[in-house]
């Protein structure tokens, strides 16, 4: 029996407005070759100037994962040719990082946690795009110098569960952190994943493949199952040595296969060396001591809402695993909705209705707006199955008043006792055969009284006072 070894490389693009080394705006989208400079064209004589708010991002992020702010880094030439790499070498971080040894925590849906350590966390900057077509290919270099933060994990990963529950805890904390849009489709929160085997109860590593720019969740996941399989199947059957070498692969979203596209580098062929246009970055008592002041983070929310608000701890996960969601409860909570209807229409009935990959973030009915709903429910205007209709309509037609679709759809609750008992007495009256069953002591027909009054309302009795007045009745004639 094998387990898998992982480990995570991940590349986040900060969100900063201009580049890491000039005052290109990083803006996503633009007309090729627009956004570029002497500096990142790499125009012979133009110096780079580091850009002080990928650091100041760098810091955050670093104390966010409890790890070490390097006071001082070194900004090296990594050398490599790459038609959208005009410089010949990228500027990234080696010997010494910004950011060294974090951690962060997973949690699984049993409520236990597990650490994944940090090794390091680096600045550098991005390279253009090779844009193919057909036989011609192009390079646009908007992207040439946008700032990346990445992320080196421990091969502390185990499966590719916990792979996927670690990047989902890191695409959260780098977006309460706001240091990044960590759009996947945009690229900018992107992975390689680092796989190798080994016998169970083993302690040593074996040879792992890198499995590069993946991102999606969905294919990183099939990715590490396949690769998993291929090189238990090595194993088997003997070609072990031969099958799994250190070499960079690709996934086939089309066929769900990996295949290799080179050989692995070793860091002695990038030749690194520390970037002689660029001095050590120091960082000042003030600037590490402003990145401390971080917003509350995924886990230290999920601990305060179960401490405040008794909300179960899978619940409290579920709510802080985005920034959106976390914020949308919020909302909620400031709005007057308890906290128990707040996590179920949060994250069963809203979430329930957002089709098609539309978040939190993008919800035709917002925090006011569901939390009004839930509050009309617990003030008894309308019933829990009111609600629903309530939210279906508002679903359909956004920014309408929760009031006003309640007097359209005519939902709102009878609770008058006065109107209710005239309704109760006429059909007591009707089953008047009934009655005398149920007091003959045919207890279950109570159900069938009440479902008699609910029919007559057509749905909108306050079913707490139908029962408590069927009750007197019933005890009464
Ligand atoms: P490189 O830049 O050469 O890819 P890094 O040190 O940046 O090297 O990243 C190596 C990654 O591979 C780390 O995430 C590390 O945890 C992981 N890793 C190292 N050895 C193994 C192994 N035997 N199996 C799986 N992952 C590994
Ligand atoms: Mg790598
Ligand atoms: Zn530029």
């Amino acid at each position: 029996m094998f387990e898998m070894v992982i480990g995570l490389e991940v590349h986040i693009q900060l969100n900063t407005k201009t580049k890491i080394f000039c005052s290109c705006p990083t803006s996503f989208g633009d007309a090729p070759n627009t956004n570029v400079c002497p500096v990142c064209l790499a125009l012979p004589g133009a110096l780079p100037v580091l850009n002080e708010e990928a650091v100041r991002k760098a810091i955050s992020f670093g104390h966010a994962i409890n790890a070490t702010v390097h006071k001082k880094s070194i900004f090296n030439r990594k050398n490599y040719f790459y038609p959208d790499l005009p410089k010949g070498y990228q500027i990234s971080q080696f010997e010494i990082p910004i950011v060294e040894n974090g951690e962060l925590y997973i949690d699984f849906e049993d409520g236990k946690s597990k650490r994944i350590g940090i090794t390091r966390a680096h600045l550098e900057e991005d390279a253009g795009k090779n844009l193919h077509h057909g036989e011609v290919s192009h390079v646009d270099l908007n992207r040439a110098g946008t700032p990346l933060l990445e992320i080196v994990s421990e091969p502390d990963i185990r499966s590719a569960e916990e792979a996927v529950l670690y990047l989902k805890k890191l695409h959260a904390i780098v977006r309460y952190l706001d240091i990044s849009d960590a759009n996947m489709q945009e690229g900018s929160f992107r992975c390689d994943v680092n796989i190798s085997i080994r016998p169970k109860g083993d302690e040593k590593f074996y040879t792992r493949v890198e499995i590069k720019n993946m991102n999606s969740f969905r294919f990183i996941q099939r990715a590490i199952e396949y690769e998993f399989e291929r090189q238990c199947d090595a194993w088997e059957d003997g070609v072990y040595d031969e099958e799994v070498v250190q070499e960079t692969r690709l996934f086939n979203t089309q066929t769900g296969e990996t295949r290799s596209m080179r050989g692995k580098e070793d860091s002695a062929e990038y030749r690194y060396f520390p970037d002689p246009d660029l001095l050590p970055v120091i960082l000042t008592d003030e600037m590490i001591e402003e990145g401390k002041k971080i917003p509350e983070l995924p886990d230290e929310k999920k601990e305060r809402l179960i401490r405040e608000y008794g909300i179960k701890p899978y619940d409290a996960v579920i709510i802080t695993s985005s920034v959106e969601m976390a914020h949308y409860f919020e909302k909620m909570i400031e709005e007057g909705a308890s906290a128990k209807n707040a996590v179920t229409w949060l994250t069963v009935e809203l979430q329930g209705r957002l089709k098609g990959g539309v978040t939190i973030a993008e919800s035709p009915v917002d925090a006011v707006t569901l939390a009004t709903i839930v509050k009309r429910i617990e003030e008894g205007t309308i019933s829990g199955k009111a609600a629903k209709e309530v939210l279906d309509h508002l679903m359909e037609h956004p920014g309408k008043e929760v009031d006003a679709v309640i007097d359209e759809l005519g939902l709102k609750q009878v609770s008058d006792e006065g109107a209710l008992s005239a309704m109760i007495d006429e059909i007591l009256t009707q089953n008047a055969d009934k009655v005398e069953e149920y007091q003959n002591g045919k207890e279950k027909l109570f159900g069938f009284f009440v479902g008699q009054v609910m029919k007559a309302s057509k749905g909108t009795a306050n079913p707490g006072v139908v029962n408590k007045l069927l009750k007197e009745k019933l005890s009464a004639s």
